[in-house]
């Protein structure tokens, strides 16, 4: 009845079938590539906790078919990976035994159980497969997940934390920009402010980079931040003070957003009544599959999402600018704070996110 009858039913012999639904018969598995890069710094870029003038990165292909699929890794120190740890991981990475790279899940899933952490490693190869599906599909990743590119938010421009002389300049430079992001956590944090206040009016959010120690003080200084024209603030205290930062929430004037605090999908959960809101990131979390589940998770909890980077190329910007249609606030100017980025992908034109109209994460090589 079913089976072969309905098989003879649509006139296709069940011999003929393996043809339509097995790729593996017609071709190789996929082939997988990766080199080290290193991402020079436009300015020494001071956060809380460091300093640093460039930033290592791990670039990525998957090819099928005569299609390449870019992927990358950034790996500031703090996080913990290195050249040495993704060259590591990436060694065990075996797509050869795929050979039709739409089975995402199976081979993102198959990515993630290689072994624990690596997230960036691990964002590498999901970033690529995005990509070189797409570029099969001919469609851009925020069509294929049914997203309004004119509903991209403003992107803010990151000021590190620095003297007053190279804060105004870097304000200067940042004059396009309809939000400023500001590094805070140190001792200067209000001459950090009035500093950018006297040369500019740009709404601000800050980030402590867990700096504040104390959530009496805390919560002072965002009641003054927000006379200045701050709009949130960042992952204020070190992620353990969790009942301090829920205490602080509760009580904050603005919203409260954690980074360091979440990292994974699994997290998001975990800071339900701590924070107001998500800072997701590829690098944090293991790329785009997981940071689309996790922006449907907190909306789902009523909570904020924005959408950050680390310093990266291109490449991984224009990963994640493909979801910035669903966030509250996007923070993707990693690829402007470098000098040798090799992709031309997604821009900025009056602060907002212009999502190029090219399959895939949008981008190409620079030059072609
Ligand atoms: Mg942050």
């Amino acid at each position: 009845m079913a089976g072969v009858a309905g098989f003879s039913y649509i006139g296709l012999s069940t011999q003929k079938l393996p043809d339509i639904l097995n790729i593996r018969a017609k071709s190789k598995g996929l082939v997988f590539r990766f080199r080290p890069f290193e991402l020079e710094l436009r300015h020494v870029f001071t956060i809380a906790t460091s300093s640093r003038k460039t930033t290592p990165v791990m670039l990525t292909e998957i090819e099928y078919d005569g299609v390449t699929g870019y992927g990358e890794a950034s790996m500031p120190p703090y996080l913990g990976e290195s050249h040495a740890t993704a060259g590591a991981f990436l060694s065990k990475v075996d797509l050869s035994q795929f050979n039709n790279p739409f089975l995402m899940e199976e081979i993102l899933d198959y990515v993630e159980q290689i072994e624990p952490g690596n997230y960036a490693a691990k964002a590498s190869v999901d970033i690529a497969l995005h990509d070189l599906t797409g570029k099969l599909m001919k469609q851009p990743w925020f069509r294929i997940w049914g997203l309004n590119p004119e509903k991209t938010p403003f992107t803010s421009f990151t000021i590190g934390i620095d003297k007053p002389d190279v804060v105004i300049k870097k304000v200067e430079e940042a004059s396009p920009y309809r939000i400023l992001k500001v590094k805070l956590g140190q001792n200067n944090d209000k001459e950090m402010i009035e500093t950018i206040r006297s040369v500019s009016k740009t709404p601000l959010c800050v980030d402590i980079n867990q700096g504040w120690k104390d959530r009496k003080m805390a919560l002072d200084m965002i009641f003054w931040l927000k006379e200045q024209g701050v709009v949130f603030v960042e992952q204020p205290m070190p992620k353990t003070m969790v009942d301090d930062i829920a205490w602080l929430t509760q009580n904050s004037p603005l919203p409260v957003i954690a980074d360091e605090s979440v990292q994974t999908f699994n997290d998001v959960k975990k800071v339900v009544g701590v924070y107001s809101g998500i800072n997701i990131k590829l690098m944090k979390c293991g790329g785009m599959r997981s940071d689309f589940k996790m922006v449907n998770t907190a909306r789902a909890l009523n909570m904020k999402v924005m959408i950050g980077c680390m310093t990266e190329t291109s490449c991984a910007v224009s990963a994640a600018a493909q979801l910035s249609p669903m966030v509250d606030w996007a923070d993707l100017d990693g690829n402007l704070l470098i000098s040798n980025d090799i992709y031309d992908g997604v821009t900025v034109e009056g602060g907002k996110l212009i999502l190029p109209e090219r399959p895939g994460i949008g981008i190409v090589k620079k030059g072609k």
